[in-house]
């Protein structure tokens, strides 16, 4: 079999900040059906090391410093893990910085991780790259005759750093130019993997159009297009083993049918001391950042008072931490905890009944299919992969094949309030009609992985 190096800075379940971690897990073993998919992360502090074993160590040279990394390995669900161990790279408390500021040596920390990898590739036919983070191991690679394939999961975080990036990471000012990694008078990382891969994806079909429009391209629209014959939308998915209602690992009781979903609501409203099981039930789960909505969220829910409970769960940037924070003070029916906790939000998928998801953009989302899987319905905005995946409930057919919740054809309090009105009217109604059809769609990697394999198999 062929072999491909499956290249991420977080990987579930040893590292998570978000959807890119859950990807790199579940794309990845679906595809080792038909490749040896070997998985390389960094080895973050953070990362318990029980079973993980040394395996050797690379030297190189960056910017003329050498650099000794070690490699680890661990067999994980029948795959092979690689983690690349330096204390610059991996002895941190977070995994790129803290809420909303990443750490100033990024650039150096993920160039080390890159010029590593690109000494590991040698023994692959094709390396499969994600985000910024290894962007540069396309550069690395190019004169290699190793293949690489570049997916982007989201355009706004690009690795953005000020020229002197360029000599920290030893290239030559020939980089330095509007055509390699030169970004507005400073370095961006991204360029180097959409410039140099052979191939590039984004994380939905939507999204790949998107992101070579001015308003949704981040100053990389001009670029995209320019690089637009390789590139693609190919839509996430879920692993519908971990993420099973009926046999989920965080879930002691299972969810059989939507009635069953009623012990987690007792159980959550519970937790977060919020009361009446019999009314409708909205949460959010997510980075707390404001692609996520969370300036229209807050301001809807502050100016109106709507007889339904509301939980937010998510981890992020300090100012929305104080906002949900007031909100929930202000308003007995909203809570809110700023934690991340894998095994709540399993529980709070099962237990809730509409999930909030008003993102100003979202290369593609994971929480629209988690929720439908769960029969919770998604409130979503009609942008990137939320568009390929959540059609308009007004739409509702029972033997189709698509998965339904409200689609805002506006991002604004008044569209967010008639959404959450009707959704209540739903929820006093035929929701269960819904719900249960939501359940039985499929959220699995079979259709899109078959894209990624066409991909594969043209490159090697
Ligand atoms: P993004 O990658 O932009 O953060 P996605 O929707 O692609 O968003 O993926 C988010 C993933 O992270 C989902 O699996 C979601 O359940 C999970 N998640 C986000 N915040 C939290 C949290 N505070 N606690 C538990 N899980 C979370």
């Amino acid at each position: 079999m062929k072999k491909v190096l499956f290249v991420s800075s977080e990987v579930y379940p040893f590292a998570k900040s978000g959807g890119l971690a859950d990807v790199s897990y579940s794309l990845s073993k679906e595809l080792s059906k038909n490749y040896t998919v070997d998985i390389i992360l960094p080895l973050y502090s953070s990362i318990d090391r029980t079973n993980i074993t040394y395996h050797n160590s690379v030297n190189f040279v960056m910017a003329g410093v050498s650099y000794k990394a070690d490699i680890y390995i661990s067999t994980y669900n029948d795959l092979n893990y690689y983690f690349i161990y330096h204390p610059l790279l991996c002895d941190r408390e977070f995994l790129y910085g803290s809420g909303d500021m990443g750490y100033e040596d990024n650039d150096v920390r993920f160039g080390l991780f890159c010029y590593a990898i690109s000494l590991i590739a040698k023994e692959y036919n094709l390396v499969h790259l994600n985000d910024w983070q290894s962007a540069l191991v396309a550069l690395l690679l190019k004169d290699s005759g190793i293949k690489t394939i570049f997916t982007i999961h989201n355009l706004a975080y690009q690795g953005q750093f000020a020229k002197s990036t360029l000599y920290k990471l030893g290239l030559g000012d020939e980089y330095f130019h509007h055509d390699e990694l030169e970004f507005f008078g400073d370095i961006n990382l991204l360029k180097a993997g959409i410039k140099y891969s052979d191939i590039i994806t984004t994380v939905s079909p939507t999204y790949a159009k998107e992101i070579q429009t001015k308003e949704l391209g981040f100053g990389l629209d001009g670029f995209l297009k320019k690089y637009a014959h390789k590139l693609s939308g190919i839509l996430n998915a879920i692993d519908t083993k971990l993420f099973d209602p009926k046999n989920d690992p965080y879930l002691s009781k299972k969810i059989s049918s939507y009635e069953s979903k009623m012990h987690y609501k007792k159980e959550v409203l519970k937790f977060f001391g919020l009361r009446d099981h019999t009314k409708a039930l909205f949460i959010f789960i997510g980075r707390l950042t404001s692609q996520k909505g969370l300036d229209l969220l807050v301001e809807t829910l502050s100016s109106t008072n709507i007889d339904a409970n509301f939980i937010f769960l998510g981890s992020g940037e300090s100012k929305y931490i104080e906002m949900l924070e007031l909100l929930a003070t202000n308003h007995k029916n909203i809570a809110f905890k700023s934690i991340y906790d894998e095994a709540l939000s399993h529980k709070l998928y099962a237990g809730t009944n509409f999930l909030l998801m008003p993102s100003l953009f979202e290369p593609c989302g994971l929480n629209q299919f988690i929720a439908m899987r769960y029969g919770t319905i998604p409130i979503v905005t009609k942008v990137g992969g939320l568009n390929d995946s959540v059609k308009n409930i007004t739409t509702f057919k029972e033997n189709s094949k698509h998965s339904y919740g409200f689609v805002l054809s506006e991002a604004t309090p008044k569209k967010l309030t008639s959404a959450i009105t009707k959704a209540i009217t739903l929820y006093n109604t035929d929701i269960t009609k819904v719900a249960k059809h939501n359940m039985l769609m499929d959220y699995s990697w079979s259709s899109s992985a078959k894209k990624y394999l066409q991909i594969y198999k043209k490159l090697i």
